[in-house]
């Protein structure tokens, strides 16, 4: 686990998986708990880390961090074929196409 900085704001810290890395930052986050009702294998607040993107599906992963209705959470696909093993450049975010 790490913690990267962007743009001098909030610290968004990652959690990474075989196929899918998810970045969460707690400043943004509502509390609206759309990732622990959708997927609570992977997004468990009782839990250290409190998320496990190897616990489901990458696909079943991306579909819950899109649907974050705040931005808190954010997901990078890993290309395992990439030549640095670094995450892809397909990332998303739950905030997409929001105002
Ligand atoms: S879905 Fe997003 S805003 Fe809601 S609890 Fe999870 S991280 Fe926070």
């Amino acid at each position: 686990m790490s913690e990267i900085r962007e743009g001098g704001g909030a610290g968004r810290k990652a959690y990474e998986g075989r196929s899918v890395i998810v970045t969460f930052e707690a400043g943004r986050c509502r509390h609206a708990a759309v990732c622990v009702h959708g997927l609570p294998e992977v997004f468990d607040p009782g839990a250290r880390p409190w998320v496990r993107p190897d616990a489901a599906e990458a696909e079943r992963v991306v579909e819950v961090v899109r649907r974050c209705p705040s931005g808190a959470l954010r997901y990078a696909l890993v290309d395992r074929a990439a030549s640095d093993g670094g995450p892809d450049a397909a990332a998303g975010t739950g905030a997409e196409g929001k105002p």
